[in-house]
């Protein structure tokens, strides 16, 4: 299947990619490519690289033979619609092809929980837990150098010492990958690009090694020169949320004014670069300065730069986007709303489930909310 990949990518729609999600990682796998799973987009994926791991982000796509309701012997009802389905894939062995997962404290409970589960239910797989400051200072930032250290060294005792461990060259590797991904983002801003396509070629991009998303997307070009009148007229709408990984949200006509997101999976997950030196403090350093994700106690950053986003993309509106039962968001519902009122920039909430199970009435709120706009 990745060589399928490889070779049809251009030929199949992108999501034929996501939804085959599961033969891709038992590929993976068949190929010896030691898969490393993850959640967070905190996971410093740039050390795993180097050490020739493949980071794969672990998304909640459907599993085929994926029974609903089988979180349940392991976690409450009342954990995150997202983390459910991915124990729903995980018990039905959607994740046996895995090396090793992934998790991060300073993230939220739900997740903290799953860690302990995912240790029982794949003993096999190596778990790590990744302590990531929730502030940015210097304290944080010796506590994170020391913590990678420690991380490199659990990664080398358990899958051998990489001699072309090369912190540098995966760097570039990513910030590549980053800036192909900032330039796709650029055409949806200019009204060249749907934004369904961009949230496909995003999440493509956390699925396939760094090298081939590199290679199959380095010259894309958006498929049209120009805007047309109508999308010129339409409200500019931005999207703000957490983690939120399902593109069938965003294939539908009222999104068609969706020009910019504030995404854990999105936006946040490509918006900067990283110095390309073989500094583990400069890595820290910037990974430290990144837009926070809800968990982290540095609102005024996150509020600051989602300020920046609306001014830069003309934005006419926010829609909030909230994960049914995921605290972390519903938190920070608060703050954004008065940030926004402060701004005068009228604002949508909606609360949703990656199964979409509510999305005829999404449907009818954003098209309201698009007709106020106008
Ligand atoms: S941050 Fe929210 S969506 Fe993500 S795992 Fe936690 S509760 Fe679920």
């Amino acid at each position: 299947m990745l060589s399928d990949i490889k070779s049809e990518m251009l030929s199949h729609p992108l999501e034929y990619y996501l939804e085959n999600y599961f033969e891709a990682l038992a590929e993976f796998d068949k190929q010896s490519i030691p898969m490393i799973g993850y959640f967070t987009n905190k996971t410093p994926v740039e050390l795993l690289d180097a050490m020739n791991l493949h980071p794969l982000r672990i998304f909640a796509f459907k599993h085929p033979k994926s029974h609903q309701g089988a979180y349940e012997r392991y976690i409450q009802t009342f954990a995150c619609s997202w983390l459910r389905g991915i124990l729903d894939n995980g018990l039905v062995d959607g994740y046996n092809d895995l090396k090793g997962i992934m998790f991060s404290t300073g993230t939220c409970d739900s997740l903290q929980n799953v860690s302990d589960i995912w240790q029982k239910v794949f003993p096999n797989q190596l778990t790590y837990n990744l302590t990531f400051p929730i502030q940015s200072n210097t304290a944080a930032s010796k506590y994170l150098v020391n913590e990678f250290k420690q991380f490199i060294s659990v990664l080398q005792d358990n899958f051998g010492w990489s001699s072309s461990f090369n912190l540098k060259e995966s760097i570039q590797k990513y910030n590549l990958k980053r800036k192909i991904l900032q330039n796709i983002a650029n055409f949806v801003s200019k009204g060249h690009l749907n934004y369904a396509s961009l949230a496909k070629i995003t999440y493509v991009s956390d699925l396939l090694l760094v090298d081939e998303f590199t290679r199959l997307f380095r010259d894309f070009s958006a498929p049209d020169g120009k805007s047309s009148s109508s999308q010129e007229e339409t409200p500019r709408l931005l999207v703000s949320g957490g983690m939120w990984d399902n593109w069938k949200l965003f294939d539908i006509p009222e999104w068609d004014g969706l020009v910019a997101d504030d995404l854990s999976f999105g936006y946040r997950n490509f918006n900067y670069l990283i110095p390309e030196t073989d500094s583990l403090e400069s890595y820290v350093k910037s990974q430290l300065a990144r837009i926070p994700e809800p968990t982290a106690y540095d609102e005024n950053h996150r509020l600051e730069s989602l300020g920046k986003q609306i001014k830069e993309h003309k934005i006419d509106g926010v829609v909030l986007l909230t994960m049914k039962f995921c605290d972390p968001d519903a938190f920070e519902l608060v703050p954004l709303r008065k940030h926004l009122e402060s701004l005068e920039i009228p604002y949508l909430n909606l609360e949703t489930s990656p199964d979409l199970s509510n999305l005829a009435q999404l449907r009818t709120r954003l098209s309201a909310f698009s007709e106020i706009l106008q």
